[in-house]
């Protein structure tokens, strides 16, 4: 029964297995993680019921002749929605706090960001994190008078008096730097400072950042919470009554919604987050020994790796490390050869699915090098994915 609060930072390990990516799989709430993953957010058994009610599809519902419904019920399918409420209820669960889901991660990240911030406010941003973010922080914020600075993940940061928002992405994607998040928000919250940090990348199995101080929780429920490449999906979670109301009321009037089938398939596939990151884990913990060990593959990253400069943090913080892994091969070329060779690994962007997956991140014009890789790691079998990526990269 160890949970994130109680773990003491974990000396780097003898041998090559890390132990981040072994570690408890016991939260705080008792549970372990895969009865926690196939319970979250059910309703009570009911005798003819299914056990996750199937998605209700509804714009307007019935009224009662007096008028509209209480809170909590239903009257029109912005606000409301029981499939959705199910969801929430699940991810918040998992996150330790109240969730609110959204119609995509940059929908989450955006209400939080727009919910908090106004004219003459400072928010700073990772450097290194996921470029939309920054995209949108350079057009919109920047023209709303918000003054927007940047910090790597790794650090530093700049001085936090005067800052009302601090956003944290660890780890960051693509780069897989991580940050210290309690002491972030211990420093932020000493100047004045709330903290987000977007969770995407760890999931909640991974981390709790509620527990370690943060204020808000903004994520993609795109990538690994959900993990089988067919839906879009945002969520922000939070202890504070207010932060929430405000992130509610900014998404009924921007309307950045899930619709009720995503939701429902997002719920359906949370059952196995458990498994599914287990075994991403594992091939990631198998491709970084393979990759590291190449003379021909340079700048691997993968934070649960001794010996990566992630690993003293991530294994103090972390519960799990995600099935990602960075890596460099030193060209465009090179990168197109080693995918037309690979049986196993589809060349996609986005990451966290069942399916292995190789993204160059530079195509999308990022400011990654050329032969920069993110990999995401499936949940085929690990000697499988090794064997297929041994022959791929074996003829340069
Ligand atoms: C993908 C991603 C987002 C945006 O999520 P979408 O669901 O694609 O809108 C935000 N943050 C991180 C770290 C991501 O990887």
């Amino acid at each position: 029964m160890t949970g994130p609060d109680e773990r003491t930072p974990a000396a780097a390990p003898a041998g090559p297995t890390p132990a981040a990516a072994t570690g408890p799989t016991t939260a705080p709430d008792g549970y372990g993680d895969g009865t926690r993953c196939v319970h979250a957010g059910l309703p009570a058994p009911e005798p003819g019921q299914p056990f996750l009610p199937g998605p209700v599809f509804a714009a307007p519902y019935h009224l009662g002749p007096a008028g509209p419904p209480p809170p909590g019920g239903n009257g029109y399918g912005r606000p409301d929605n029981p499939t959705r409420r199910l969801l929430e209820a699940a991810i918040g669960e998992l996150e330790g706090g109240d969730c609110l889901a959204f119609a995509s991660g940059q929908a989450a990240v955006t209400a939080a960001l727009l919910s908090v911030l106004r004219a003459g406010d400072t928010v700073v941003l990772p450097a290194d994190g996921y470029f939309e973010v920054r995209r949108f922080a350079a057009s919109t914020l920047t023209a709303l008078g918000v003054r927007v600075l940047h910090a790597p993940t790794v650090g530093p940061y700049p001085e936090l008096s005067g800052v009302r928002l601090l956003l944290l992405e660890t780890p960051a994607n693509p780069g897989l730097d991580v940050c210290d998040v309690a002491g972030l928000a211990r420093r932020a919250h000493a100047a004045g400072a709330l903290v987000a940090v977007d969770n995407t990348t760890a999931t909640p199995l991974g981390q709790r950042p509620l527990d370690l101080g943060a204020d808000l929780v903004v994520a993609s429920g795109t990538k690994a919470l959900t993990g089988h490449s067919d839906l879009l999906l945002g969520y922000l979670a939070t202890r504070e009554p207010a932060l929430l109301d405000a992130a509610r009321a900014w998404r009924s009037g921007s309307g950045a919604v899930p619709g009720a089938f995503d939701a429902w398939l997002a719920h359906r596939s949370l059952a196995t987050l458990d498994l599914r990151l287990a075994r991403q884990s594992a091939n990631a913990g198998a491709v970084a020994a393979l990759l590291s060990g190449r003379p021909d593959v340079a700048a691997v990253r993968w934070p649960g790796l001794p010996g990566d400069p992630a690993y003293p943090v991530a294994a103090a913080q972390m519960r799990r490390i995600p099935g990602i892994v960075s890596f460099d091969l030193g060209s465009a070329d090179r990168v197109a050869r080693f995918l037309d060779r690979s049986r196993l690994v589809f060349a996609a962007t986005s990451f966290g699915g069942l399916h292995t997956t190789a993204d160059r991140r530079a195509q999308w014009g990022d400011d990654t090098p050329p032969g920069f890789v993110r990999l995401s790691c499936g949940v085929e079998d690990t000697a499988d994915l090794v064997a297929d990526l041994t022959a791929a990269l074996e003829t340069g």
